[in-house]
């Protein structure tokens, strides 16, 4: 086993660092999330949408990181699964919103890079797109208004009644109708990646297609949700009436886009290691305030309540990036190994790692209340803030209890197969 990183990425760990100790503005941050929250319109949410960072992170070669280099990217040759697990965690650290921008390109477009369906001419399509502009946006659309879970499931008895946006196709254009909802970066989006139903009766799994949907297409409404907190880029309700796109649009096969959900899932670890990386510093903070704040007459680091807090969260931290990791390298090693072969299944390492890191999260914001007392409560510390960054994850996505379900069966399998 060697757990060390590669020189290359090393470098990129420290372009990484390099970047936010420059750019990490957080009184900015904390402004453009407050009038995120505020913006009732798509116009408003891009009028405060931070594009410069964008263009800045494209310029430094990190915005581009999932995307291999024959299509003008800065993917590393091998191992992208562990190095963007790496540069997450380390934006995460030094750059705390930093990451945000960052994650729908660095999870879904690697799902684009690796997908079996996608072909080379859909692939170029997308990445000369977002290479040539580096303020475009992307979002992903699956969730709808009836439901989620049972279309990530998925729930396969449902036949035609999960999933109800609809494309049909008409002479050499899908034409597009329904709703949807929970589109994270759904406002400043310039192309939504869509999925829809192309067989009426179908079981999900054989009946979703993928699509890019362009934003400003006629027949196209996007509605800001009122969100608790908010990535920058909104979360938006989504509504499609008779929304046309071009066959070059499609992503993937008719009828396979559950397979694209996989790969993008399965590309998702270093969506939460970034919050591994701000975790880590709150625990480092932490740990200082416990050695200087005196009660019982000596420092709460030396009661032993405090400690023993300071280490269970430690043993989380480490035991979930050890998952992470871990996950990331298994995912690596198949893409070494020439990808996924057809009907098999890599989500194990994405629910094991997303299910932990929910519940580690969560207990680590318990303690740290706790740790911290009523200083926890003020927004001098970076807790209350961190406390809704994960009440949000953990709300988004799928629920724990569906990555556990879907953990069990990928164990399962694994096991039997040895
Ligand atoms: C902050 C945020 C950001 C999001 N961003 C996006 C995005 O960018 N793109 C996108 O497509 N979606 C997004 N979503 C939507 C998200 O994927 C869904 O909320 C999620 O899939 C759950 O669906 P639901 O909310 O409809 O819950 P439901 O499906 O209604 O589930 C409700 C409860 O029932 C349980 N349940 C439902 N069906 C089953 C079943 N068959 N078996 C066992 N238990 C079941 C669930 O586990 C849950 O506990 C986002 C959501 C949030 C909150």
């Amino acid at each position: 086993m060697d757990f060390s990183f590669t020189e290359e990425q090393k470098q990129i760990k420290a372009l990484a660092k390099e970047f936010c100790q420059r750019e990490a503005d957080l009184k900015r941050f904390e402004e453009i999330a407050a009038k995120t929250f505020e913006a009732r319109t798509v116009e408003a949410l891009r009028a405060v949408f931070p594009y410069d960072l964008l263009e800045k992170l494209h310029q430094v070669g990190l915005r581009q990181l999932s995307i291999p280099q024959k299509y003008g990217g800065t993917a590393p040759e091998t191992d992208v699964n562990v190095t963007l697990t790496m540069a997450a965690e380390e934006v995460g650290y030094w750059g705390g919103r930093i990451v945000d921008p960052l994650m729908i390109p660095w999870l879904f477009l690697r799902g684009i890079a690796t997908n079996m369906y996608v072909t080379e001419e859909q692939r170029q399509w997308i990445f000369s797109k977002f290479i040539e502009n580096p303020r475009l946006v992307i979002a992903t659309s699956v969730g709808e208004p009836a439901g989620g879970t049972d279309i990530h499931l998925p729930y396969d008895e449902g036949g035609g009644s999960i999933l109800k946006v609809t494309a049909y196709k008409d002479g050499n254009e899908w034409v597009i109708n329904g709703d949807k909802t929970f589109c994270s970066n759904g406002g400043t989006a310039d192309f939504i990646m869509l999925a829809a139903r192309t067989d009426k009766k179908a079981p999900v799994s054989r009946a979703m297609t993928f699509f890019w949907v362009p934003t400003d297409a006629p027949g196209i409404t996007l509605t800001p949700n009122r969100m608790l907190t908010l990535e920058f880029g909104g979360n938006c309700q989504t509504h499609y009436d008779n929304v046309r796109v071009p066959e070059s649009n499609l992503i993937g096969e008719v009828n396979k886009g559950f397979s694209v959900i996989e790969s993008f899932f399965e590309a998702h670890l270093p969506g939460v290691s970034g919050s591994v990386g701000s975790m880590q510093r709150i625990y480092e903070q932490m740990r200082e305030y416990a050695k200087q704040r005196i009660g019982g007459g000596k420092p709460i680091i030396e009661h032993t309540s405090i400690a023993s807090k300071l280490g269970e969260m430690a043993v989380n931290l480490e035991a979930l990036r050890s998952l992470l990791y871990r996950g990331a390298w298994e995912i690596d090693q198949v893409e070494r190994a020439g990808g996924r072969a057809l009907g098999e299944s890599n989500w194990f390492w994405f629910t094991a790692g997303y299910a932990f890191f929910k519940q580690v999260s969560w207990r680590f914001c318990e303690l740290a209340t706790d740790i911290y007392g009523g200083m926890s409560a003020s927004v001098d510390l970076p807790l209350g803030d961190f406390l809704k960054h994960i009440f949000y994850i953990r709300a988004a996505g799928l629920t724990v209890d569906v990555e556990l379900i879907r953990a069990s069966r990928d164990y399962d399998t694994r096991y039997r197969e040895g």
